[in-house]
Formats: structure tokens, sequence, C-alpha cells
């Protein structure tokens, strides 16, 4: 699964997309490797979500240029699933509800269908063996047994929701993992509890790719490396300090530095609001 030097690799090459008949990304590069933290920033309608959701293969959307390559190989033609399976993980912006399904037994059906493509009833994990598992992941990111018991998100307050994504990625344990939005709408002890499960997972066997508006949750999960994505294109790169400057001076102020004028409605909202 890996290439020759062990580490799994993203590699988003000149990607161009289009939803709803409308050019979204405008070539894309974006290399992430297992091990690396990456922060992808953004102003809204930048096209932080439709990134995450086309390297994901979520529908609704064209490629109509580029490539996104996981250890060497397209995934473009992959659906979601086998996309999985190959070691990417996308923790979705607004989680569903899944009334009526525990999120034990959702992260038991998700990690089979995931380890165990086939549906083989002998590889099947049993619920013994899976919760000896969960519990090590639970510990790892905070999340205590009452709410392993509950409905998929039902009811989850914000917060709650987040912890579930990070339990989930815990439990998938993927080589690279895209977090869209993990710091929307929460409070700050929610935020933290959130991060102290990122900085937990984090490590040498993981590549994150976070997506966030806001430099907050950066406070708190330190990336290597942070990228601005701005009118569907990476318009700037640079280490940590690169979300401190944001923070400063704004995604206005980075856009008169680079020469960029706001040319979408999002853009120029975003400019009134700041
Ligand atoms: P971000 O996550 O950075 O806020 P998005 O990727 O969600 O940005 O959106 C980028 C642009 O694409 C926005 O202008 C948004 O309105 C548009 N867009 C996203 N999804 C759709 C869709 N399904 N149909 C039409 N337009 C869309
Ligand atoms: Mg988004």
């Amino acid at each position: 699964m890996s290439e020759s030097n062990g580490a799994a690799t993203l590699e988003i090459r000149d990607l161009h997309a289009s939803t709803a008949g409308r050019d979204i990304l405008t070539g894309v590069d974006l290399t992430v490797r297992q091990g690396e933290v990456h922060a992808l920033m953004g102003p809204n309608g930048s096209g932080k979500s439709t990134l995450a959701g086309v390297i994901m293969g979520r529908p609704g959307y064209e490629v109509t240029r580029g490539d996104v390559l996981l250890n060497g190989e397209s995934v473009l033609g992959l659906i979601a699933d086998e996309r999985a399976r190959r070691g990417l993980f996308l923790a979705f912006q607004y989680p569903v509800e899944v009334p009526g399904v525990s999120v034990v037994n959702f992260l038991r059906s998700a990690y089979n269908s995931l380890k165990n493509p086939t549906g083989d009833e002998d590889k099947k994990i049993s619920a013994l063996a899976f919760r000896k598992i969960l519990k090590e992941k639970m510990a790892m990111v905070g999340v205590e047994d009452d709410m392993v018991r509950r409905y998929v998100n039902q009811g989850f307050s914000g917060g709650e929701k987040k912890r579930m994504e990070t339990l989930q990625l815990a439990v998938l344990d993927p080589q690279i993992a895209i977090l869209d939005e993990t710091d929307s709408g929460l409070d700050i002890d929610a935020l933290k509890a959130v991060a102290t499960g990122i900085n937990q997972l984090s490590g040498p066997g993981l590549g994150l790719l976070v997506i966030t508006h806001y430099q907050r949750i950066l406070n708190y999960v330190t990336p290597e490396h942070v990228h601005v994505l701005m009118g569907g294109r990476v318009v700037k790169s640079g280490g940590a300090e690169l979300a401190k400057e944001l923070e400063e001076k704004g995604y206005e102020g980075l856009r008169s530095e680079l020469g960029i004028t706001a040319e979408t409605d999002e853009a120029e909202a975003e400019r009134v609001e700041t």
C-alpha cells in the first residue's frame, strides 16, 4: 500500500474541479505525507470543502483537469469506499444523524467494511474484540462510555459530533486524514478536547490535512505546513507562522499583499464582514 520509502503520500496536482457548472477549483497543488500535519485555510467559498469532497470522491463534482494521487496512483476513478480502503479518511463538515444505530455498532460496521471488504463471515471482528479496540481508542481521544451507546449523532452537541469524528478517525486508523472545518461551531472547551484528540492521533503513521476557516484551532494543533486557498487555488504556503500572520492581517490583508481581487460573492461578503 505504501511507497518503497514507507510513507504514504497524497498528491494533489493542478486540480481543477467544477460543481453545478461552476469552476471552483482552479489549479490546486498540495502534497501531504504520512506523519505530516498540514493546515489548509481559506475564506468562506474559497473551495475548501470542494477540495475535500473531490479527494474523497463525494458525488457532485467534476474534475476537469489535474489529478489526485495516492502513493503515485490516481484515485479519481475509485468510489469513496475504495479510497477509504486505500488509507484515506474524510471527516465531514456536517455529520449526519443515523437513527436507530448506536455509535458502537456504527463504528464496528465501518471497521468491518474497511478491514474486511469482501464480508467474509470468518474474518468479521467479534463484538468483544472490537469493544477492546474501541475502549483503547476512546481513552485516547477522551470519549465516555455513555456516548458510544447513543444513536449516531442524534442529539449530539457540536462538540460531541466532533469528538465522535475523532473517535472514528482513531478506530479506522487511516494513513491520511482530511478533517474539514473540525473547529466550526465549537466552544473553547470542545475545541480543546477535539484538538487534544487530534494531537493524540498525530504521529508517524498519520498524515493530516486540517481544513479550517479560523486560525483558533491551530493554537492547539500545530501544523508544520500551512496553505491558504483563495479562489480555488493555493495562493500561499508556509510554516506555522503563516497562520499567525493570517490572524493578524486577515484574508483581506493577504489579498492585497498578493494583489488578488475578491472575485466571488463569498469573498466580497467576507471583505465587508472583516
Ligand atoms: P469553503 O468550504 O471554502 O467554504 P466550498 O467548497 O464549500 O467552500 O464552496 C466553494 C464554492 O462552490 C462556493 O461558491 C459554493 O457556493 C460553491 N458550491 C459548493 N458546493 C456547491 C453545490 N453543490 N452547488 C453549487 N455550488 C456549490
Ligand atoms: Mg467548507
